[in-house]
Protein backbone atom coordinates (compact mmCIF):
# COMPACT_ATOMS: atom_id res chain seq x y z
CA UNK A 1 0.00 0.00 0.00
CA UNK A 2 1.09 3.47 -0.56
CA UNK A 3 0.32 6.52 1.39
CA UNK A 4 1.06 10.20 0.59
CA UNK A 5 0.89 12.45 3.40
CA UNK A 6 0.95 16.28 2.64
CA UNK A 7 2.43 18.12 4.84
CA UNK A 8 3.58 21.98 5.37
CA UNK A 9 5.64 23.84 6.62
CA UNK A 10 4.11 27.18 8.62
CA UNK A 11 5.13 29.84 11.01
CA UNK A 12 4.39 28.66 14.43
CA UNK A 13 1.05 30.97 14.94
CA UNK A 14 1.96 32.30 18.38
CA UNK A 15 4.45 34.65 16.49
CA UNK A 16 2.67 35.44 13.64
CA UNK A 17 2.86 39.26 12.47
CA UNK A 18 1.68 40.60 9.32
CA UNK A 19 3.44 42.83 6.95
CA UNK A 20 0.65 45.87 6.75
CA UNK A 21 1.80 47.12 3.29
CA UNK A 22 1.72 43.40 1.10
CA UNK A 23 -0.65 42.30 3.93
CA UNK A 24 1.56 38.59 3.70
CA UNK A 25 2.96 36.85 6.07
CA UNK A 26 6.48 38.03 7.42
CA UNK A 27 7.86 34.74 7.58
CA UNK A 28 11.28 35.72 8.30
CA UNK A 29 13.02 35.38 12.04
CA UNK A 30 9.84 33.44 12.93
CA UNK A 31 10.17 30.25 13.50
CA UNK A 32 8.54 27.33 11.60
CA UNK A 33 7.27 24.14 12.47
CA UNK A 34 5.23 21.36 10.71
CA UNK A 35 1.39 22.13 10.49
CA UNK A 36 0.01 20.80 13.82
CA UNK A 37 -2.67 18.45 11.91
CA UNK A 38 -0.14 17.14 9.12
CA UNK A 39 1.83 15.67 11.94
CA UNK A 40 -1.24 13.97 13.06
CA UNK A 41 -1.37 12.90 9.25
CA UNK A 42 2.18 11.49 9.39
CA UNK A 43 1.07 9.46 12.34
CA UNK A 44 -1.81 7.78 11.03
CA UNK A 45 0.23 7.26 7.87
CA UNK A 46 2.96 5.16 9.94
CA UNK A 47 0.01 3.48 12.03
CA UNK A 48 -1.43 2.20 8.53
CA UNK A 49 2.64 1.22 7.88
CA UNK A 50 2.84 -0.93 10.77
CA UNK A 51 -0.33 -2.23 10.71
CA UNK A 52 -0.27 -3.50 6.75
CA UNK A 53 2.54 -5.26 5.76
CA UNK A 54 4.75 -3.64 2.47
CA UNK A 55 2.83 -0.33 2.85
CA UNK A 56 5.17 2.80 1.87
CA UNK A 57 4.69 6.30 3.34
CA UNK A 58 5.87 9.78 1.43
CA UNK A 59 5.53 12.89 2.52
CA UNK A 60 5.18 15.68 0.33
CA UNK A 61 5.35 19.14 0.70
CA UNK A 62 5.37 22.41 -1.56
CA UNK A 63 7.41 25.42 -0.59
CA UNK A 64 10.82 26.95 0.15
CA UNK A 65 14.39 25.16 0.75
CA UNK A 66 13.87 25.55 4.68
CA UNK A 67 11.11 23.48 4.57
CA UNK A 68 13.72 20.16 4.09
CA UNK A 69 13.79 20.29 8.39
CA UNK A 70 9.64 19.80 7.79
CA UNK A 71 10.34 16.81 5.99
CA UNK A 72 13.09 15.45 8.23
CA UNK A 73 11.06 15.62 11.31
CA UNK A 74 8.42 13.58 9.20
CA UNK A 75 11.26 11.30 8.41
CA UNK A 76 12.03 11.05 12.46
CA UNK A 77 8.77 9.44 13.07
CA UNK A 78 8.53 6.88 10.58
CA UNK A 79 7.94 8.23 6.85
CA UNK A 80 9.93 6.72 4.17
CA UNK A 81 10.27 9.08 1.84
CA UNK A 82 9.97 13.12 1.40
CA UNK A 83 9.22 15.27 -1.30
CA UNK A 84 10.43 19.01 -1.32
CA UNK A 85 8.35 20.37 -4.59
CA UNK A 86 10.30 23.55 -5.05
CA UNK A 87 10.62 26.50 -7.79
CA UNK A 88 10.69 29.91 -7.79
CA UNK A 89 8.04 28.99 -10.35
CA UNK A 90 5.91 27.78 -7.53
CA UNK A 91 5.88 31.12 -5.52
CA UNK A 92 2.99 32.75 -4.16
CA UNK A 93 0.24 30.23 -5.15
CA UNK A 94 -2.98 30.21 -3.68
CA UNK A 95 -5.00 27.15 -3.06
CA UNK A 96 -5.81 26.55 -6.47
CA UNK A 97 -2.42 26.82 -7.41
CA UNK A 98 -0.74 24.33 -4.55
CA UNK A 99 -3.56 21.74 -5.34
CA UNK A 100 -2.56 21.57 -9.06
CA UNK A 101 1.09 21.43 -8.07
CA UNK A 102 0.64 18.81 -5.37
CA UNK A 103 -1.87 16.96 -7.65
CA UNK A 104 0.84 16.74 -9.89
CA UNK A 105 3.49 15.68 -7.45
CA UNK A 106 1.14 13.11 -6.59
CA UNK A 107 1.14 11.99 -9.76
CA UNK A 108 5.17 11.56 -10.08
CA UNK A 109 5.22 9.97 -6.90
CA UNK A 110 3.12 6.89 -8.12
CA UNK A 111 5.19 6.77 -10.95
CA UNK A 112 8.15 6.47 -8.83
CA UNK A 113 6.92 4.41 -6.05
CA UNK A 114 3.76 3.08 -6.85
CA UNK A 115 0.11 3.68 -7.18
CA UNK A 116 -0.96 5.81 -4.79
CA UNK A 117 -3.84 4.33 -2.31
CA UNK A 118 -4.48 6.49 -0.01
CA UNK A 119 -3.81 10.94 0.16
CA UNK A 120 -3.79 12.23 3.78
CA UNK A 121 -3.94 16.11 4.42
CA UNK A 122 -4.87 17.75 7.52
CA UNK A 123 -8.06 19.64 7.91
CA UNK A 124 -6.10 22.87 7.47
CA UNK A 125 -3.17 24.86 8.13
CA UNK A 126 -2.29 27.63 10.84
CA UNK A 127 -1.53 29.81 8.47
CA UNK A 128 -3.79 30.34 5.26
CA UNK A 129 -6.28 28.31 7.15
CA UNK A 130 -8.51 27.69 4.55
CA UNK A 131 -9.19 23.95 4.53
CA UNK A 132 -9.00 24.02 0.57
CA UNK A 133 -5.97 21.82 -0.92
CA UNK A 134 -7.08 18.77 0.68
CA UNK A 135 -10.70 18.79 -1.52
CA UNK A 136 -8.69 20.61 -4.18
CA UNK A 137 -6.46 17.83 -4.57
CA UNK A 138 -9.11 14.94 -4.36
CA UNK A 139 -10.86 16.74 -7.39
CA UNK A 140 -8.02 17.04 -9.31
CA UNK A 141 -7.56 13.25 -9.51
CA UNK A 142 -10.90 12.06 -8.97
CA UNK A 143 -9.90 10.94 -6.06
CA UNK A 144 -12.68 9.73 -2.92
CA UNK A 145 -12.50 12.29 -0.82
CA UNK A 146 -13.34 12.01 3.02
CA UNK A 147 -12.60 15.45 5.05
CA UNK A 148 -12.72 15.69 8.89
CA UNK A 149 -11.70 12.23 9.50
CA UNK A 150 -11.09 11.86 13.76
CA UNK A 151 -11.00 8.06 12.97
CA UNK A 152 -9.64 5.60 9.94
CA UNK A 153 -11.49 2.54 11.26
CA UNK A 154 -10.52 -0.03 8.39
CA UNK A 155 -8.39 0.24 5.45
CA UNK A 156 -7.84 -2.86 3.38
CA UNK A 157 -5.77 -2.45 0.05
CA UNK A 158 -6.73 -5.63 -1.23
CA UNK A 159 -10.12 -5.45 -0.98
CA UNK A 160 -9.52 -1.52 -1.92
CA UNK A 161 -12.42 -0.40 0.69
CA UNK A 162 -11.79 2.45 3.57
CA UNK A 163 -13.86 3.19 6.33
CA UNK A 164 -13.88 5.80 8.50
CA UNK A 165 -15.29 8.09 11.01
CA UNK A 166 -15.88 11.79 9.70
CA UNK A 167 -16.17 14.41 12.99
CA UNK A 168 -19.04 16.57 11.98
CA UNK A 169 -20.78 19.48 14.56
CA UNK A 170 -23.69 17.29 16.08
CA UNK A 171 -21.74 13.62 16.20
CA UNK A 172 -20.00 11.00 13.78
CA UNK A 173 -20.78 9.62 10.72
CA UNK A 174 -19.49 6.79 9.80
CA UNK A 175 -18.47 6.29 5.20
CA UNK A 176 -16.99 3.53 4.29
CA UNK A 177 -15.88 4.00 0.10
CA UNK A 178 -13.34 2.76 -1.89
CA UNK A 179 -9.27 3.36 -2.69
CA UNK A 180 -8.08 5.29 -3.87
CA UNK A 181 -9.24 7.79 -1.55
CA UNK A 182 -8.10 11.36 0.10
CA UNK A 183 -8.88 11.79 3.45
CA UNK A 184 -8.49 15.32 5.70
CA UNK A 185 -7.59 14.44 9.61
CA UNK A 186 -8.35 16.16 12.65
CA UNK A 187 -6.44 16.59 15.98
CA UNK A 188 -8.13 14.24 17.51
CA UNK A 189 -7.65 11.10 15.38
CA UNK A 190 -4.44 10.27 17.80
CA UNK A 191 -1.45 11.15 19.81
CA UNK A 192 1.66 11.81 17.73
CA UNK A 193 4.54 9.92 18.34
CA UNK A 194 7.98 11.16 19.88
CA UNK A 195 10.76 10.31 17.45
CA UNK A 196 12.60 7.06 18.23
CA UNK A 197 16.48 6.78 18.54
CA UNK A 198 16.90 5.30 15.29
CA UNK A 199 13.75 7.46 13.43
CA UNK A 200 16.02 10.55 14.78
CA UNK A 201 19.46 9.51 13.68
CA UNK A 202 17.98 8.35 10.31
CA UNK A 203 16.11 11.93 9.80
CA UNK A 204 19.74 14.32 10.81
CA UNK A 205 21.28 11.93 7.66
CA UNK A 206 18.41 12.16 5.38
CA UNK A 207 18.16 14.32 2.02
CA UNK A 208 14.93 14.76 0.94
CA UNK A 209 14.52 14.48 -2.83
CA UNK A 210 13.84 17.93 -4.50
CA UNK A 211 11.85 18.38 -7.51
CA UNK A 212 11.52 21.06 -9.60
CA UNK A 213 9.69 22.53 -12.45
CA UNK A 214 11.89 21.09 -14.80
CA UNK A 215 10.32 17.63 -13.24
CA UNK A 216 7.40 17.92 -14.42
CA UNK A 217 7.69 18.28 -18.41
CA UNK A 218 3.84 17.98 -19.18
CA UNK A 219 2.97 21.06 -16.27
CA UNK A 220 0.66 24.28 -17.61
CA UNK A 221 2.83 26.59 -16.34
CA UNK A 222 0.25 29.05 -16.74
CA UNK A 223 -1.36 27.23 -13.56
CA UNK A 224 1.74 27.82 -11.69
CA UNK A 225 2.70 30.15 -8.51
CA UNK A 226 1.00 33.83 -8.60
CA UNK A 227 0.48 33.61 -12.11
CA UNK A 228 -1.63 31.30 -11.67
CA UNK A 229 -3.49 32.46 -8.55
CA UNK A 230 -6.88 34.50 -8.86
CA UNK A 231 -7.11 34.56 -5.23
CA UNK A 232 -6.30 38.20 -3.67
CA UNK A 233 -6.23 38.84 -0.10
CA UNK A 234 -7.67 42.22 0.40
CA UNK A 235 -6.44 42.97 3.58
CA UNK A 236 -5.46 41.20 6.68
CA UNK A 237 -4.28 42.51 10.15
CA UNK A 238 -3.48 41.09 13.83
CA UNK A 239 -6.30 41.88 16.06
CA UNK A 240 -5.03 44.18 19.01
CA UNK A 241 -4.92 42.11 22.26
CA UNK A 242 -7.53 42.82 24.61
CA UNK A 243 -6.52 44.42 27.92
CA UNK A 244 -8.66 43.74 30.48
CA UNK A 245 -8.30 45.47 34.09
CA UNK A 246 -8.63 43.15 37.21
CA UNK A 247 -9.94 43.83 40.45
CA UNK A 248 -9.49 41.22 43.22
CA UNK A 249 -12.73 41.16 45.01
CA UNK A 250 -12.90 39.65 49.33
CA UNK A 251 -10.18 39.46 51.53
CA UNK A 252 -7.79 36.48 52.95
CA UNK A 253 -9.80 36.87 56.10
CA UNK A 254 -13.05 37.17 55.23
CA UNK A 255 -14.92 40.17 56.96
CA UNK A 256 -12.19 40.12 59.96
CA UNK A 257 -14.63 39.33 62.34
CA UNK A 258 -15.29 35.87 61.83
CA UNK A 259 -18.52 35.98 60.77
CA UNK A 260 -17.96 35.41 56.39
CA UNK A 261 -15.47 33.16 54.85
CA UNK A 262 -13.22 34.99 52.03
CA UNK A 263 -15.37 33.24 49.17
CA UNK A 264 -18.62 34.93 50.54
CA UNK A 265 -17.67 38.52 51.07
CA UNK A 266 -15.85 38.14 47.36
CA UNK A 267 -19.90 36.80 46.35
CA UNK A 268 -21.58 39.67 48.05
CA UNK A 269 -19.00 42.53 46.68
CA UNK A 270 -19.50 40.95 43.07
CA UNK A 271 -23.09 40.89 43.28
CA UNK A 272 -22.99 44.98 44.16
CA UNK A 273 -20.75 45.56 41.08
CA UNK A 274 -23.34 43.76 39.32
CA UNK A 275 -26.66 45.85 41.10
CA UNK A 276 -23.98 48.99 39.90
CA UNK A 277 -24.49 48.24 36.27
CA UNK A 278 -27.86 47.86 33.72
CA UNK A 279 -28.03 44.28 34.34
CA UNK A 280 -30.75 44.78 36.74
CA UNK A 281 -32.90 46.90 34.76
CA UNK A 282 -31.81 44.23 31.91
CA UNK A 283 -33.33 41.79 33.55
CA UNK A 284 -36.29 43.21 34.25
CA UNK A 285 -35.29 43.37 38.22
CA UNK A 286 -36.92 45.77 40.71
CA UNK A 287 -36.72 46.49 44.06
CA UNK A 288 -33.21 45.36 44.51
CA UNK A 289 -30.34 47.55 46.24
CA UNK A 290 -27.24 46.63 47.92
CA UNK A 291 -26.13 44.28 50.15
CA UNK A 292 -24.95 45.69 53.30
CA UNK A 293 -21.76 45.08 54.41
CA UNK A 294 -20.45 43.75 51.40
CA UNK A 295 -17.20 45.86 51.27
CA UNK A 296 -16.18 43.27 53.76
CA UNK A 297 -15.56 45.07 56.85
CA UNK A 298 -17.75 45.48 59.97
CA UNK A 299 -20.28 42.77 60.88
CA UNK A 300 -23.67 42.96 58.66
CA UNK A 301 -26.92 42.76 59.88
CA UNK A 302 -28.63 39.42 58.32
CA UNK A 303 -30.73 41.06 54.91
CA UNK A 304 -32.81 38.59 52.45
CA UNK A 305 -29.72 39.58 50.45
CA UNK A 306 -27.41 37.70 52.72
CA UNK A 307 -29.85 34.33 52.04
CA UNK A 308 -29.96 34.53 48.33
CA UNK A 309 -26.21 34.91 48.28
CA UNK A 310 -25.57 32.48 50.62
CA UNK A 311 -27.59 30.05 48.49
CA UNK A 312 -25.62 30.62 45.85
CA UNK A 313 -26.23 33.35 42.79
CA UNK A 314 -28.78 36.31 43.88
CA UNK A 315 -31.41 34.44 41.52
CA UNK A 316 -34.59 33.68 42.90
CA UNK A 317 -36.15 30.37 42.39
CA UNK A 318 -37.86 31.34 39.24
CA UNK A 319 -35.39 32.70 37.48
CA UNK A 320 -35.95 36.22 38.43
CA UNK A 321 -34.22 38.68 40.40
CA UNK A 322 -35.41 39.36 43.87
C1 LIG B 1 -2.39 36.00 5.38
C2 LIG B 1 -2.18 35.21 4.11
C3 LIG B 1 -2.28 35.86 2.91
C4 LIG B 1 -2.10 35.15 1.72
N1 LIG B 1 -2.22 35.85 0.58
C5 LIG B 1 -2.11 35.20 -0.58
C6 LIG B 1 -2.34 35.92 -1.78
O1 LIG B 1 -2.64 37.12 -1.78
N2 LIG B 1 -2.20 35.26 -2.94
C7 LIG B 1 -1.85 33.94 -2.94
O2 LIG B 1 -1.74 33.41 -4.00
N3 LIG B 1 -1.67 33.24 -1.81
C8 LIG B 1 -1.79 33.81 -0.62
N4 LIG B 1 -1.59 33.10 0.54
C9 LIG B 1 -1.08 31.69 0.50
C10 LIG B 1 -2.05 30.61 0.14
O3 LIG B 1 -3.38 31.04 0.22
C11 LIG B 1 -1.93 29.38 1.05
O4 LIG B 1 -0.90 29.49 1.97
C12 LIG B 1 -1.69 28.08 0.27
O5 LIG B 1 -2.31 28.05 -0.96
C13 LIG B 1 -2.18 26.83 1.03
O6 LIG B 1 -3.47 27.03 1.48
P1 LIG B 1 -3.79 26.86 3.00
O7 LIG B 1 -2.59 27.24 3.79
O8 LIG B 1 -5.06 27.56 3.26
O9 LIG B 1 -3.98 25.28 3.14
P2 LIG B 1 -5.21 24.44 3.68
O10 LIG B 1 -6.16 24.20 2.58
O11 LIG B 1 -5.76 25.01 4.95
O12 LIG B 1 -4.41 23.11 3.99
C14 LIG B 1 -5.04 21.85 4.16
C15 LIG B 1 -4.01 20.79 4.04
O13 LIG B 1 -3.46 20.75 2.72
C16 LIG B 1 -2.09 20.41 2.78
N5 LIG B 1 -1.28 21.51 2.27
C17 LIG B 1 -1.57 22.82 2.20
N6 LIG B 1 -0.56 23.51 1.67
C18 LIG B 1 0.41 22.62 1.40
C19 LIG B 1 1.71 22.70 0.84
N7 LIG B 1 2.25 23.87 0.45
N8 LIG B 1 2.44 21.57 0.71
C20 LIG B 1 1.92 20.36 1.09
N9 LIG B 1 0.70 20.23 1.62
C21 LIG B 1 -0.04 21.33 1.78
C22 LIG B 1 -1.78 20.09 4.21
O14 LIG B 1 -2.04 18.73 4.45
C23 LIG B 1 -2.81 20.94 4.95
O15 LIG B 1 -3.08 20.48 6.26
C24 LIG B 1 -1.80 33.77 1.72
C25 LIG B 1 -1.70 33.13 2.96
C26 LIG B 1 -1.88 33.83 4.13
C27 LIG B 1 -1.75 33.12 5.43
Amino acid sequence: MHVVVCIKQVPDSREIRIDPVSNTLIREGVPAIVNIFDLHGVEEAVRIKERIACTRVTVLTMGPKSARSALQECISLGADEGVLVSDRAFAGADTLATSYVLAEAIRMAAQVWGPVDLVICGKQTLDGDTGQVGPGIAARLDLEQLTYVERIRSVDPDAGRITVERHLEDGVEVVETSLPALVTVVEGINEVRRASMPGMLRAVRYEPLVWTVADFPEIDRSRLGLKGSPTVVGKAWVPEPITRSGEALGGPDGDGNGNDSAAQVAAAQLFDRLLATDLPARLGWTGVGPMEGSTGSGTRDPSPHDHAVEEGNGVAADGRGR
